[in-house]
């Protein structure tokens, strides 16, 4: 048993059971504060880590939605739950050539993952909460930032708990199970409100399903395959799927503006993925069969095309970005 999992069975032993919420969130803070969860030799591999392709097209759709929003020159480049820091680079190449020269701000509470990021954009600025980014203009991404957000579980009326038993941790119910999360939920709101206060645009991409329905999502991933989510508490990635229909009711509450939610697969194929490839293999023909193979992992229906979702919330007064119609 590692010394972080003694911790919780005390705090367990002493306090009494703890929610499934409480207990995600134990968890991840744990994970992600202590390594890079990312890549072949981590954990989980997300979009931006199989090609620079994707935060290329998110640079360019940000870059589009901003001049048509006039290049307003205070507006901030923010990106939320950032990893190694990649997909940042990426897009903001992208921005750089279309005359963006806003700052950077980073939120991420993990020291090892700022560490890489300080990296990949050394000039960017670091914050630990989406309250303390500046108030300006924003080109906002959070992409598999939601999924990571803890989430509470119902079986009728009563909310799930983790339990400590001798052969280890459980749940003490099981059931038909409702998940909502109200952290995740806040956090929508929090950026929301920013964007109808001081304009700008959100891309949200993240795995998940357009309707709120009853349902268990908690999952647990290492080394690249599911894995029971009570295996080895705080050294694997434990997400759910994030409900878009909450989502978009905490936007419209905020009073902001929603696009259609899109697959990963139709976005990224209305933003003309398959050209940005041709010309990349144009240049660097060693290079074609590794970008078909990623254009093929990023918007294959049984890969990532299809589980992914991208939606976009902007500040009414804001043009709505590309990629949705
Ligand atoms: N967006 C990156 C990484 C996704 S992993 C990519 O696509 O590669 C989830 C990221 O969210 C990590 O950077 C993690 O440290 C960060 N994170 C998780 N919970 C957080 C929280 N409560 N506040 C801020 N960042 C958080």
């Amino acid at each position: 048993m590692t010394p972080f999992e003694r911790g919780l069975r005390e705090r367990i032993a002493t306090d009494g059971p703890i929610t499934v919420e409480a207990y995600m969130d134990a968890c991840n803070s744990y994970y992600y504060a202590t390594r890079d969860p990312l890549g072949a030799r981590g954990d989980f591999t997300t979009a931006p880590e199989v090609s620079q392709m994707f935060g290329e097209l998110v640079g360019a759709a940000l870059a589009d939605c901003w001049t048509r929003a006039g290049s307003p020159a205070d507006a901030l480049y923010a990106e939320l739950g950032p990893g190694r820091g990649t997909l940042a680079a990426d897009a903001l190449k992208v921005l750089r050539s279309a005359g963006f020269a806003g700052e950077v701000h980073l939120v991420e509470t993990s020291p090892v993952l700022h560490d890489l990021q300080a990296r990949s954009v050394p000039d960017a600025q670091w914050h630990d909460s989406i309250h303390a980014l500046p108030d300006r203009p924003l080109l906002l991404v959070a992409n598999e930032f939601l999924d990571a957000l803890p989430v509470r579980q119902f079986v009728g009326v009563s909310e799930r708990h983790v339990i400590s038993l001798s052969g280890g941790l459980a749940f003490d119910r099981d059931g038909e199970i409702v998940e909502r999360s109200p952290q995740r939920e806040a956090a929508v709101r929090q950026i929301a409100q920013r964007l109808v206060r001081d304009g700008g645009v959100g891309l949200l991409i993240d795995y998940g399903h357009e309707r709120s329905a009853p349902g268990d999502t908690l999952q647990a991933v290492r080394g690249h395959a599911f894995a029971p989510v009570f295996d080895k508490p705080g050294e694997q990635d434990l997400t759910s799927h994030v409900d878009f229909g909450a989502v978009s009711r905490a936007v419209t509450a905020a009073g902001a503006s929603l696009t259609a939610l899109a697959t990963q697969r139709e976005w990224l194929n209305r933003l003309s993925i398959g050209a940005r490839a041709a010309t990349l293999a144009n240049a660097n023909p060693e290079r074609a069969a590794e970008l078909a193979a990623a254009v093929q992992r990023l918007t294959g229906r049984d890969r990532m095309g299809e589980l992914f979702k991208v939606m976009a919330v902007h500040a009414p007064q804001w043009p709505e970005p590309a990629g949705f119609a």
